[in-house]
């Protein structure tokens, strides 16, 4: 007979375990299917995030942050450091151990929840009042379905990921040695995090993007910073690029494209990501065998509260509309135990922060100036650099600024854009108050402890109406 369960969840990502611990928490009997299989051929639970995403990313990330700052940032302190080496297999041994202690805490989280792991792929057999869903050569049997198989790296037609000499992030994040010459294809949040951690680790960086516009989704003013900064640290970045025919030999690859004016190019290069965007993950799903509505892009269909055409079917995270982020998959994977408890969660999708891991950081919440604008509003803007700040020169991190969004009429904080070492942490200011409807005068009115780079973002409130007191 086949196991039964209140909830199955399918895919054990941040959105799927998260899903899985809350709906556990409610006091549903609960089970998560998942097949992931990391580069030893182990299973392991976490989904990309914890095993070829956000978390080793950020671990490669940090130790090359640290290699830069030891080789070339220490001496305005006063301190010499000569004989620094690099040692990539400890680095990347270093980024390894991060991931199994991530990656086996679910383990733990989902053994104190009682939540029962199915290790395989799920597949939808049958619908009705309950569903069946095949893992392997099991079936089991559930009321609610929690889809959560989220996304895979978009490859190119005609170019080959193997994930050695041309790789996407998988690849990218374990290479063994650091390439002389990397090229990357796609200057989106992926492309510029992994080719600044081989750049600080010594790669000459090339980074190749289609679209006219670099970070189109900023705020105008943080863009060109952000410009700015990239390219003076040495990333070599072209835009409006067209990639014709890639040829890769263990000698090395060719990238043939044409440049912004149409011009026939060629980039050589002994490595190459490829990061061009994401896929959802449905192949494979069953989908039709239940049903289930799945768009022309391969994303799950779904309403404000993430529930699909199904009845008791919900999907969440990647594989369904809205920003690629885990958080967001995660947010969206408690609504969802709630609302199946009968809970009354919402997500506010306009307050979700989005956050590009290079130096400087890059977040942003809400709307930019631009954005505002196109949208019919009235708007005033804030900004104050962290140049003039206590806390940033003595950090020696004087680079970026806050930018405060503002409706003109009501002082309704609309978006706030960052552009700083440290903007993944300051972001968390806009997103409270926006979250609670606040104005940049609420802002500017809230004791920031001193010297902290928090100032800053009160200083940009107080620009909003023209009296910052430092500048
Ligand atoms: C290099 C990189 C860096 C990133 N950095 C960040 C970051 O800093 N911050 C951030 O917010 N986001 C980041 N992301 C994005 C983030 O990883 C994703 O948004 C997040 O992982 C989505 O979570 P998810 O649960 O929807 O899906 P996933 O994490 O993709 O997990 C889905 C899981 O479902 C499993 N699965 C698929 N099909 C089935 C099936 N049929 N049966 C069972 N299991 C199945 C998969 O094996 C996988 O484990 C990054 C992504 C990459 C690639």
């Amino acid at each position: 007979m086949a196991q039964t369960f209140d909830v199955v969840v399918i895919g054990a990502g941040p959105g799927g375990y998260i899903a899985a611990v809350r709906a556990a928490q409610l006091g549903f009997k609960v089970a998560c299917i998942e097949g992931w299989k990391n580069a030893k051929g182990e299973l392991a639970l976490g989904g990309t995030c914890l095993n070829v995403g956000c978390i080793p990313s950020k671990a490669l990330l940090s130790s090359s942050e640290e290699y830069e700052k030891v080789g070339h940032h220490l001496e305005d302190h006063g301190i010499a450091v000569s004989g620094v080496k690099l040692d990539l297999a400890k680095m990347q041994g270093r980024k390894e151990t991060i991931v199994t202690k991530m990656t086996k805490g679910i383990e733990f989280l989902f053994k104190k929840n009682k939540i029962a792991w199915l290790q395989g792929f799920g597949k939808f057999v049958s619908g009705g009042a309950s569903y069946r869903i095949a893992v392997g050569n099991e079936t089991v049997e559930a009321k609610y379905v929690i889809v959560a198989t989220g996304s895979r790296a978009r490859h190119l037609p005609g170019i080959t990921v193997d994930n050695d000499l041309v790789c996407d992030n998988e690849g990218a994040l374990a290479f063994p040695s650091v390439p002389r010459r990397l090229g990357v294809i796609g200057a989106g949040v992926i492309g510029l995090e992994l080719g600044s951690v081989w750049r600080r680790l010594g790669s000459e960086v090339t980074i190749l993007e289609a679209l006219p516009n670099f970070l189109g989704a900023c705020d105008e003013a943080v863009s060109k910073e952000a410009w700015k900064q990239f390219t003076r640290q040495g990333l070599a970045i072209s835009l409006g690029v067209k990639i014709g025919k890639v040829t890769a030999k263990k000698s090395g690859i060719t990238v043939e494209y044409n440049d912004k004016d149409g011009a026939a190019q060629k980039l050589e290069c002994d490595r190459l990501i490829v990061s061009v965007g994401r896929v959802p993950n449905t192949d494979g799903l069953g989908a039709d065998a239940v049903g289930l509505k799945v768009d022309p892009r391969g994303f799950i269909e779904v309403d404000g509260h993430c529930k699909t055409n199904l009845p008791n079917v919900y999907a969440i995270g990647d594989v369904v509309r809205g920003p690629m982020l885990a958080h967001k998959a995660e947010d969206e994977g408690v609504m969802v135990a709630e609302l199946i408890a009968g809970q009354k969660p919402h997500i506010d999708y306009d307050t979700i922060p989005w956050i590009i891991y290079t130096s400087p950081e890059i977040a942003w919440v809400g709307k930019s100036e631009q954005q505002a604008k196109a949208a019919g509003l009235t708007v005033k803007t804030g900004q104050f650099p962290f140049s003039i700040n206590g806390r940033a020169l003595g950090l020696n991190e004087p680079t970026g600024f806050v930018k405060i969004v503002a409706d003109a009429a009501t002082d309704r904080v609309l978006g706030m854009h960052i552009i700083h070492s440290r903007a993944s942490d300051l972001i968390q200011e806009g997103v409270t108050t926006m979250e609670f409807a606040g104005a940049a005068e609420d802002i500017a009115r809230i004791v920031h402890g001193h010297p902290t780079l928090a100032e800053v973002v009160r200083e940009a409130a107080l620009n909003v109406d023209k009296r910052s007191l430092n500048s």
